[in-house]
């Protein structure tokens, strides 16, 4: 029975789910996740954003 929590990071411009992690990254708020993160959507740097289920 597996419970491991996979976060999902959407990109806040165009909503693609571009990275999974289980890992929590030290130093963010773990409340409101948010990472820069490159978008292979919009082919930039977007603002990654955790989702929930
Ligand atoms: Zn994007």
């Amino acid at each position: 029975m597996s419970q491991d929590k996979v976060k999902k990071m959407q990109c806040a411009k165009c909503k693609e789910i571009n990275y999974r992690t289980t890992r929590r990254i030290k130093g963010e708020n773990l409340e409101k996740l948010s990472l820069s993160k490159f978008c292979s959507r919009c082919k930039v740097k977007t603002e990654h954003k955790e989702m929930k289920k």
